[in-house]
């Protein structure tokens, strides 16, 4: 089958690699209908995340078609068309019990392959599900294709750090970053009811779709957040500011513009063992600092009714639509925020 494969720093081939085959009873694989390049296998592209098996397909974020089943799946059979959140889970386990299903004990990310062991992910023509009774999901009744591949990582992902920032309707938010997963991320504090709702970041573009959903643009480039939020809350600073992007300059920027009691809500991804401000300044600012994977498969199961009651046109920041076979310019392209890339569908 032909898949989208890392081979080192900002190298990703487009090649043929083996299909995937059963390999427990609880498996089934999956013929990929859509998939889309994400902001984390970004931190991947330029090794910010090291580890990965050269030859691994990449992605993790894709809708699909049952081909093969394993012995012992019992909620699907060939034909169905499925959503499979990013990390899969045994739905059993303590972790999975409480929601938290991207700690499931027996959890694994798609796209990562470290010494041999783990799964390819999903910018391929097919893909290995493992535990997929308790992974996948069919897709219900009146949500589209794009939706449905929103809903394996990007609107639970942005929903969920609304959730972790506790919004309250009167409150002031910040949301740092307007790729796919800081919109959704304004998408779902404005769900929750936030009035008071800025979106931040250099690219004009970007800023632009976050406006469209209803927030306040501010531009980095031009003016100084810190200044218009103090001026919007009596000086005092914003109650949460959710931090998107997943660089040590933007959770400064966080630590900097939320207010003393307040809220950082992180689902950036972050793998330096730094920290961009120190326990004493936390300290100092009665800070509550969350942050970490989104629960996909969790979330997923819970925004279906949000979903199919259209009241956000989510699937609006789509850019591109283009066949898998392009993959290695939509990752450039992506990267670079270049002919306006927000969200691209690559279809393989
Ligand atoms: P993206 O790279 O497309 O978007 C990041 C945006 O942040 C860009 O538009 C960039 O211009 C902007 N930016 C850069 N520095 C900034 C700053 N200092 N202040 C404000 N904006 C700044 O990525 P994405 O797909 O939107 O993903 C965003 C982050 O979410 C990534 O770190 C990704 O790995 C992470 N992520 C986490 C989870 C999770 O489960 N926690 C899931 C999906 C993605
Ligand atoms: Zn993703």
């Amino acid at each position: 089958m032909q898949a989208l494969t890392f081979h080192g720093k900002e190298k990703i081939e487009y090649e043929s690699i083996d299909d995937p085959q059963i390999e427990s009873p609880d498996d089934v694989i999956l013929r990929v209908i859509l998939t889309t390049v994400c902001g984390s296998d970004l931190h991947v592209y330029h090794e910010r995340e090291k580890g990965l098996d050269h030859g691994t397909a990449m992605g993790h974020e894709f809708i699909g078609e049952i081909v093969e089943t394993g012995k012992a799946v019992r909620s699907f059979e060939k034909g169905d068309r499925v959503m499979c959140p990013f990390t899969t889970n045994c739905g059993e386990c303590f972790y999975c019990r409480i929601g938290l299903t991207c700690r499931c004990v027996r959890g694994q990310l798609f796209g990562w392959i470290q010494d041999g062991n783990g799964l390819h992910g999903g910018q391929a023509e097919l893909v290995r599900i493992p535990m997929a009774d308790s992974t996948l999901m069919r897709i219900p009744e009146g949500i589209s294709d794009e939706e449905a591949l929103f809903l394996c990582d990007i609107f639970p992902t942005g929903y969920f750090c609304a959730d972790m920032a506790g919004i309250e309707p009167s409150g002031t938010y910040a949301v740092l970053g307007c790729g796919p997963v800081g919109l959704m991320a304004a998408v779902g504090a404005i769900a929750h009811g936030a009035k008071n709702l800025y979106s931040i970041d250099r690219v004009p573009y970007r800023l632009e779709l976050a406006a469209a959903f209803g927030a306040t643009p501010i531009d980095l480039s031009r003016s100084d957040p810190a200044e218009v939020i103090r001026e919007a809350t009596d000086g005092r600073g914003a109650d949460a500011v959710f931090e998107v992007v997943g660089s040590e300059e933007a959770a400064r920027l966080a630590f900097v513009l939320v207010r003393p009691g307040g809220v950082i809500s992180t689902v950036g991804v972050h793998s330096k063992e730094s920290y961009s401000f120190s326990l004493g300044e936390g300290y100092d600012r009665n800070i509550t600092f969350r942050i970490g994977r989104c629960p996909a498969r969790h979330y997923m199961e819970r925004l279906i009714p949000l979903v199919q009651k259209k009241t956000y046109d989510i699937t609006s920041i789509v850019s591109h639509r283009m066949p898998m076979s392009e993959g290695v310019h939509a990752y450039r392209i992506f990267d670079k925020k270049q002919d306006k890339a927000s969200k691209i569908l690559l279809e393989p």
